[in-house]
């Protein structure tokens, strides 16, 4: 009894008018269309009032005036369905043609054809305007300001000893020098013998040497970068010419302006006929690029083991400029003491056992060294008075050499 009554429900009922589209309305006609198999040549077209140019007129004006009503996208979407879509009047309409005579078919089909084609030129035109406001609108609501404060997550940068090192090794390397590196952990024989410190030097005791157990071994923390000059002088074969930055360490206090690790750069350059005076050439160009134009250096007589002539190297004070008086020209320059000059570092003509230690031809080669401090010559370069910044990282230090990464 229910299976009768849904069954009665879903029965449609072709002769009842259905709801207000006006291509129903006309049950008769529709149905009559319906049943024809082919075109009716005894048909008579004006019958068929959807296809009316009333009618179409209707329909398409309806269509117009909802796309001109759609006032965003989702409206047009609607409007195409409801006057485009399949179930639209003018498609509705569309369909009725194939039924009529052929005049009468021309006709239908020329005005549903315009009426169409103006709906649909009507959508192109609705749908480029308002997607054009959709993305204006979509501009101005996700709009950033980017001048409204954020938090900030600091940037790190490198180590200024790292970029120190790095700007002496460019200047070397500019004039056509190679960098060269070596363990930290060294064989005490490349640390001292090597370098003619011969086995009762006092560098040797405990006063200057992390010695490391077993003490069999004969290893040491590198007291300078000189081991790296051996090293390269064993293995390649002259010219050379090579710069060493890296860290040393030595029993020193941790003050001021010690500790028991610090940075050395060193220089080793063999070759025929090379003298003290490229030495000097060579040190005054460093000079210049690193403190500025017109900083050159002396040399004082000094000795070390490992150079024979050896010289202390001395800069002029890039502060006072060498006259040691302060910027009012009355007092003792800060920087140099009233000296005029800064201690820079060691240098001297590569003593010819330590070519003959490491395998060099002295009586044809020569060679000149040089090491300083490069913690040294950053605390001159920047103004900093106490070591211990380079060392303890606190950013506030670090920062004032800048950012670079
Ligand atoms: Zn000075």
């Amino acid at each position: 009894m229910a299976a009768a009554s849904a069954r009665a429900a879903n029965v449609r009922d072709l002769t009842r008018p259905v709801g207000g589209n006006p291509f129903t309305r006309d049950r008769r006609t529709f149905l009559d269309l319906l049943l024809v198999s082919g075109p009716n040549t005894d048909y008579d077209p004006v019958e068929v009032s959807t296809l009316q140019p009333e009618e179409v007129e209707a329909a398409r004006d309806a269509a117009l005036a909802a796309i001109a009503e759609a006032s965003d996208l989702e409206a047009l979407k609607q409007a195409r369905t409801d006057h485009a879509g399949d179930r639209s009047p003018l498609a509705l309409a569309n369909r009725e043609i194939g039924a009529l005579p052929p005049q009468a078919r021309k006709d239908a089909g020329q005005r549903i054809g315009q009426a169409r084609g103006a709906v649909n030129q009507a959508f192109a035109a609705r749908q480029t305007v308002l997607e054009a406001e959709q993305e204006e609108r979509m501009l101005v609501e996700e709009i950033v300001d980017v001048t409204l404060p954020s938090d900030r997550v600091p940037t790190g940068a490198r180590h200024p000893i790292t970029t120190g090192s790095e700007l002496i090794a460019d200047i070397f390397v500019a004039m056509g020098w190679e960098v060269a590196e070596g363990p930290v952990l060294e064989a005490e024989w490349l640390n001292f013998d090597a370098l003619n410190l011969g086995p009762d030097h006092p560098a040797r005791t405990m006063q200057d040497t992390f010695w490391t157990d077993p003490s069999d071994d004969a290893m040491v923390l590198r007291t300078h970068t000189s081991p790296v000059q051996a090293r390269t002088m064993l293995t390649r074969t002259p010219p050379i010419y090579v710069v060493c930055p890296g860290r040393v360490f030595r029993t020193d206090e941790y003050d001021a302006t010690h500790s028991p690790v610090f940075h050395q750069v060193e220089g080793l350059a063999i070759d025929e006929g090379i003298s003290m005076a490229h030495l000097k050439g060579t040190l005054d160009h460093f000079a210049t690029q690193m403190f500025g134009e017109g900083i050159t250096t002396r040399f004082r007589p000094s000795y070390f083991p490992f150079t024979e002539p050896s010289a202390e190297v001395d800069l002029i004070c890039f502060v006072c400029r060498g006259t040691g008086l302060d910027g009012a020209g009355s007092e003792s320059c800060r920087t140099c003491r009233g000296e005029g000059w800064i201690e820079w570092g060691g240098c001297g003509v590569v003593n010819p056992r330590v070519l003959a230690a490491c395998g060099v031809d002295s009586e044809r080669y020569s060679g000149f060294a040089f090491g300083m401090g490069i913690d040294r010559t950053l605390m001159f370069r920047h103004g900093v008075e106490d070591l211990r910044g380079f060392f303890e990282g606190d950013i506030r230090f670090t920062t004032t050499f800048g950012s670079d990464l």
